[in-house]
């Protein structure tokens, strides 16, 4: 007799993204693991009597989302902070800052998340206006990609930045006229001791910063508030569908956490997880990722790829670019690893087994990265090796053919190219009308024959996989005469579950529902087929699966 069905879902729209059989009616669930995905009368034979029935009312059922570029612990952290997104000028983002820091008057440093470049029109992002906001308490602005801190008189101050500081070669306190930090602080060995400043002390950011875990290790009471915090950023992955997700930054500190929880309850979304390797770090340091990608290694807990930076961003001229930024003579912003020893990395981590992911913006960022790509392959052979660049925001026609040539993958955000007006500024101005053509260019490079993976770098860009699908589908040409980047729903869809899943080698076990894969499911609110682009992120998720469980349901 057939196993029976643990949990079914009926009455379904359901999407496999799996070209063999891509639609069906419902699903059965048994353990972990799909039993069966095809029509009512197939699906009810494994109907018993204490089977969980979900009716789906008509909604598309899909594989659970994968995201497959986040930062859990930062994200998890900002969903406690001031949001500024949204907002522009100084009336709206004082009156936001000021009711904020009414609202939490103990706050060491108030720090104010996903400030967009330039978002006090016309007024100076410097110390000056901050103070006019905020004169006596210390207030950070957070660049919404994370790569700028801007900060006013009281903060500087407090972290001892006010009159400079020695920061690492990539990062730097602008000084204003005065001799002064003029308030803005590029790149994060510019802003660490601020980051130092707030509720978690740091620790979410250093996976991010710098892959090393904290200096003195943290007390219990710190690391049940760091989990408590990593709980809530679980759960809201949960909350949008997400049941895997590949965490773009790492150290052993989170790995142990989000373990913690793995032990203590089961983790409601699969991590994984990435060793962070930083210029000038030896070879001899893979011995430590080797470890604990031996320890981690569970489907819900993973170690398993290498991540590293090869530039910073456009917005502050940080990304790596073969030319000059439009008007701005002399300044292409630099590389972080140079090319020998950068391939030398490359060849390392390849030989080791290990899938490599680099952040690359700029297209002479993307090509370093490249290049490295091709010194591993020459050096280790040829294997299915799927290392991946993020981001990969500006292109040389040269570099296209490359990624399906070297079988990488393009691992892309489309909310990133998505402002109310596509290209928004300063980007445009700074890139110039020539690169701009190749810019986000997702088409003109899935069309090359490479894979792309879909994602939002959260909290970079909000998390929801849905704004992400309606951010592809509706994207506006950087000019008339520029190629077409939208995507298709199907393959907007494929990029955050079936492409995700390819991703990370986990195509045979995730990213399609198909009989015998992992139970990885969400249900949607309604058909998305059957809305036009622009509204697909109204559709809310009605149920999330993952592993079997249900671990997120709507309020009915
Ligand atoms: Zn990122």
């Amino acid at each position: 007799m057939a196993q029976q069905a643990d949990l079914i879902i009926e009455n379904a729209r359901v999407l496999t993204m799996d070209g063999a059989s891509p639609r069906a009616e419902a699903l059965a669930i048994g353990g972990d693991r799909l039993l069966a995905v095809g029509t009512h009368e197939e699906v009810a034979e494994l109907r018993s009597a204490s089977t969980e029935i979900i009716d789906a009312d008509g909604a598309t059922v899909l594989p659970g989302f994968i995201e497959s570029h986040m930062h859990i612990f930062a994200g998890s952290t900002q969903l406690d902070s001031l949001s500024l997104a949204g907002l522009a000028g100084f009336d709206a983002v004082a009156g936001a800052v000021r009711r904020r820091s009414e609202e939490r008057p103990g706050e060491r440093l108030l720090v104010a998340e996903q400030a967009q470049y330039g978002i006090l029109g016309g007024e100076p992002l410097d110390r000056h206006t901050l103070d006019r906001i905020l004169p006596a308490k210390p207030l950070a602005l957070y660049a919404a990609d994370h790569h700028t801190m801007w900060a006013n008189t009281a903060a500087l101050e407090a972290a001892g930045l006010l009159r400079g500081a020695v920061v690492p070669a990539g990062s730097e306190i602008v000084i204003g006229p005065d001799g002064l930090a003029g308030g803005e602080l590029r790149e994060f060995g510019a802003f660490e001791r601020l980051v130092e400043m707030t509720a978690c002390g740091g620790r979410d950011m250093l996976g991010l910063s710098t892959g090393r875990d904290p200096a003195v290790p943290p007390m219990d009471a710190e690391r049940a508030a760091d989990r408590d915090v990593l709980r809530k950023g679980l759960a809201y992955c949960a909350s949008l569908g997400i049941t895997s997700f590949h965490n773009m930054d790492g150290n052993r500190y989170q790995l142990e956490l989000l373990d913690d929880i793995d032990r203590a309850e089961g983790l409601p979304v699969r991590a994984r997880m990435c060793f962070r390797m930083l210029p000038g770090m030896p070879l001899s340091d893979f011995a430590e990722a080797v470890e604990q990608r031996r320890r981690w290694s569970s489907s819900r807990l993973t170690m398993d790829f290498v991540k590293m930076f090869m530039d910073g961003v456009v917005e502050s001229t940080t990304a790596f670019m073969l030319a000059n930024y439009s008007g701005r003579p002399g300044v292409s912003g630099e590389a972080l690893f140079g090319q020998a020893e950068f391939d030398a990395i490359c060849i390392e981590a390849d030989r080791l087994g290990f899938q490599i992911a680099v952040h690359a913006i700029g297209d002479g960022a993307v090509r370093r990265t490249l290049d490295g790509y091709a010194a591993a392959r020459r050096a280790n052979g040829v294997r299915d090796s799927r290392h991946r660049v993020e981001h990969i925001e500006v292109l040389d026609v040269r570099d296209l053919p490359r990624f399906a040539e070297l079988g990488v993958i393009a691992s892309m955000q489309p909310t990133h190219a998505a402002g109310p007006v596509f290209p928004v500024q300063p980007y445009a101005s700074l890139i110039g009308p020539e690169r701009l053509r190749l810019s986000f260019a997702w088409q003109t490079i899935r069309e090359t024959g490479a894979r792309l993976a879909f994602a939002s770098d959260w909290p970079v860009a909000p998390l929801d996989p849905l704004l992400g699908v309606r951010a592809a589908m509706t994207r506006t040409r950087a000019a008339d005469d520029a190629p077409d980047q939208r995507q298709t729903l199907l393959d907007a869809l494929a990029g955050f579950t079936a492409d995700g899943a390819y991703a990370e080698f986990a195509e045979d076990t995730k990213g399609r529902l198909r009989a015998g894969l992992l139970a990885d499911v969400v249900v949607l609110s309604g058909d998305v087929e059957s809305m036009t682009p622009e509204a697909v992120d109204e559709l809310k998720v009605a149920c999330t699966i993952c592993d079997g469980r249900v671990v997120y349901r709507a309020r009915a």
